[in-house]
């Protein structure tokens, strides 16, 4: 049974502050990963902090979620519980923790926004714990929808949201135009224990968001659905201002970057890096890059980039075979990735270069394409790693489409959703196949990461002959590995 939502809530009058103020309560699902909740974040960034009290618990950091949501509302007015919700694991515990809240608060209008909500806007409703989802880019309308909800207004105008109305009809809102990052207030991290998601995070690492969306289309990817290939970001010595702020708030180590594509915009992050470098370059940072922006700058930018603190670009190869690049229009030349990695290695810049293998009709000799430029570029410097995923049709992707027209079978049930493994492989991936990806993951981990002990340089040094070679025929050091300790699941 559905429930309708229940908003009879009394007009706010602005400006009433202080403990009159309603409360906005968010929560940040379970997940298998130390970011800071920037999502909820933004979006409480966004409200009127005058006539609103915010309130951000984290699933990772509460021993007792449910109990903790509870207490903040104790006494107080609370308009809604928001709740930022990733496909994957994340959903067993947003459902899970949205049930218990409603069923103490009937009435509590419950929102869901994020990945999951903004590709399945009105599927995430066939839940009767969940009132309303929030699509897209949600700072301007999570806080119209709180607008409306404190002031007792109808949702039917409310862009970008999808809802259950009163008869339990649910309906789907016109999606609510763009904002550029301009538009946008800056995120206010005074919200979060910052301090306490540095000893989650086990350093003083501070996460941050300088842009949102990317122009680019790769296949297997979701976000240019999501975004509609719209991007838009900081500019370069404001942003380097701002920056400098929270660090001196803050004093952190190391930033992480969390955007999509960061080097969109090179003039914008060589200004950022220069005025990082006239204060004396007080913290290192990570960030993305495609191939093609790293082929274009220049080894004098590279060295300036690293001057002001770049320790780790991670860059998306997917594929050592052009073709397959081309297929799932990644819009990348295999030269301009070898090229990137080199001036990395000058610049003394580590690199992520993450791969995919295992598409739908993928040959083993475009698998082996991809495993071969994985060792070619993890033998350039001990400062690049090389993880090999698993293809998995993630939901809004242009492949996932295609195959879903081909006849794919997504899960239907959130349940199902919840249990659906982002890294696995499919079934259409043959054993050859996964024995070989499993062997090479293994013996590049052992040649380059060797476990510490007696052993470590012969086995290291076997294990990179046979990642050189490709001969993984009679895996008997993986298989004493396997007996020592019990078997991984493909990831
Ligand atoms: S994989 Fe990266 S570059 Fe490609 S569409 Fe997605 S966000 Fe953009």
């Amino acid at each position: 049974m559905s429930r309708t939502l229940t908003t009879a809530a009394a007009p706010i009058a602005p400006g009433s502050g202080g403990d009159a103020r309603p409360l906005v309560l968010l929560y940040n699902p379970r997940a298998p990963f130390h970011t800071m909740p920037l999502g909820l974040l933004a979006v409480a960034s966004a409200l009127d902090r005058t006539r609103y009290e915010v309130a951000i618990v984290d699933g990772r950091l509460e021993p007792d979620p449910v109990g903790a949501l509870l207490r903040h509302m104790e006494g107080r007015r609370t308009l809604l519980l928001g709740l930022g919700v990733l496909t994957g694991a994340p959903i067993g515990d947003a459902l899970a923790l949205s049930r218990a809240v409603k069923a103490a608060h009937p009435g509590l209008p419950v929102v869901w926004g994020g990945w999951h909500p903004s590709l399945f806007p009105t599927e995430c409703l066939a839940e009767a714990a969940v009132d309303v989802t929030v699509q897209g880019q949600g700072e301007a309308t999570f806080a119209d929808l709180v607008e409306r909800l404190a002031g007792g207004i109808s949702l039917e105008e409310c862009l970008g949201i999808s809802y259950r109305r009163p008869d339990g009809t649910v309906v789907q809102n016109a999606p609510r135009p763009w904002l550029t990052q301009e538009q946008l207030p800056p995120v206010d991290y005074g919200l979060l224990d910052v301090e306490r998601y540095f000893s989650f995070k086990g350093r003083r690492q501070l996460d941050y968001v300088s842009s949102q969306g990317c122009f680019w289309r790769c296949g297997f990817c979701a976000d240019p659905r999501v975004y509609g290939r719209q991007w838009s970001g900081q500019g370069g010595v404001s942003l380097a201002e701002r920056l400098l702020e929270l660090h001196d708030r803050y004093p952190f180590e190391d930033l992480n970057f969390q955007d999509e594509t960061f080097f969109t915009r090179p003039k914008d992050i060589l200004a950022m890096a220069e005025r990082l470098v006239a204060a004396g370059r007080p913290f290192s940072w990570a960030a993305t890059m495609r191939a093609d922006q790293g082929d274009r700058l220049t080894a004098a930018e590279f060295a300036l980039l690293a001057a002001s603190g770049l320790r780790r670009v991670l860059v998306g190869v997917e594929s050592g075979s052009q073709a397959m690049l081309d297929w799932m229009q990644k819009d990348i030349q295999l030269p301009q990735v070898l090229v990137t990695a080199e001036k990395c290695r000058q610049a003394g810049v580590g690199v992520e270069f993450p791969f995919i293998v295992g598409f739908p009709q993928e040959s083993l000799s475009s698998v082996t394409a991809s495993l071969n430029l994985a060792r070619r570029l993890r033998a350039m410097s001990p400062r690049f790693t090389t993880p090999i995923f698993f293809f998995r049709p993630y939901p809004g992707s242009a492949i996932t489409l295609e195959m879903e027209r081909q006849g794919y079978q997504l899960p239907r049930s959130l349940e199902e959703w919840a249990g659906f493994d982002i890294y696995g492989g499919g079934s259409w991936v043959d054993a050859a196949t996964v024995r070989l990806v499993e062997r090479f993951r293994f013996y590049q981990r052992i040649g380059w990461d060797p476990p510490p002990g007696a052993w470590k340089r012969p086995l290291a040094a076997l294990a990179r002959w046979r990642c050189r070679t490709g001969r993984f025929g009679w895996a008997l050091e993986m298989r004493a590995a396997q007996r020592l300790k019990p078997r991984a699941a493909l990831s």
